[in-house]
């Protein structure tokens, strides 16, 4: 399945943050290392990023494979940012090839990303969907599981969740209907949250960064595997993993 990645630190070129590491997110669209299902991740690809004092993030999302789109090589050599999220696709069968249906989702300060898929999709989560106001679906971003576990996320959001606990609960609310596999990866530009949901996911702390990735885009000896069932949190000076069985006090439910 996809492969994502998040960054939060100094202000980098975006191209060597994604196209430059020697198992980048580009080698990561035709060769990926670490991937436990699927093959390549040629369709689309996205990449959302923060620029100072602007907290509304900037898209850049293509249909096409990575390793095609000779404009995103240059705009990537002259763009740099210290809050990033990015993503490749390998669509599920069924879900949109288009554009709209590649991470990073976004709205707001927020950008989102999931890697996986929902079993049974859409039956398994009908119920779901119709927890959500008519208005969410309406404005669904595409046809895909991801966009519709995004609304959830978006939900839990402005109910007043905290990030980890909003995909801690989307993850739980959706594991207690259908079988899937849900690493989210979500950003305001300021900290990161992301779960370890079935596929793989890492982590790199630099001072005063931190890459959070689907799998190490270099050799580096830092790299830490999240286990699995696992939330991890993090700013660029601060990482915590733990266990996802539990929300945090304040939000669990009386
Ligand atoms: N199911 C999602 C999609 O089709 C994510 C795919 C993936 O992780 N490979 O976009």
């Amino acid at each position: 399945m996809c492969r994502h990645l998040a960054y939060l630190g100094l202000a980098m070129p975006l191209a060597e943050l994604l196209l430059t590491p020697g198992n980048g997110l580009l080698t990561q669209s035709w060769a990926p290392r670490r991937q436990r299902y699927g093959t390549v991740n040629a369709d689309g690809f996205g990449v959302g990023w923060y620029a100072p004092g602007d907290p509304v993030p900037a898209r850049y999302r293509r249909s096409m494979p990575m390793w095609a789109d000779r404009t995103f090589a240059d705009v990537a050599r002259v763009t740099s940012s210290g809050a990033v999220l990015a993503a490749v696709r390998s669509a599920t069968p069924g879900m949109s090839p288009e554009e709209s249906a590649a991470a990073p989702y976004a709205h707001g300060p927020w950008l989102f990303s999931h890697n996986g898929r929902v079993e049974g999709w859409p039956h398994a989560v009908e119920a779901l969907a119709a927890s959500l106001p008519a208005s969410r679906l309406l404005a669904l971003e595409a046809q895909a599981d991801s966009a519709l576990l995004w609304a959830l996320v978006l939900e839990r959001l402005a109910a007043g969740d905290s990030a980890g606990d909003a995909l801690v609960r989307v993850v739980q609310d959706v594991s207690a209907v259908t079988p899937g596999r849900l690493n989210f990866l979500l950003t305001d530009g300021t900290a990161i949250a992301a779960t370890a949901a079935g596929d793989t996911l890492f982590w790199r702390s630099g001072p005063g960064s931190v890459v959070v990735a689907s799998e190490p885009i270099d050799d580096d000896p830092g790299w830490q595997e999240v286990p699995d069932n696992c939330l991890l949190t993090a700013t660029a000076s601060r990482v915590a993993v733990r266990p996802m069985s539990n929300l945090t006090k304040e939000q669990v439910a009386p």
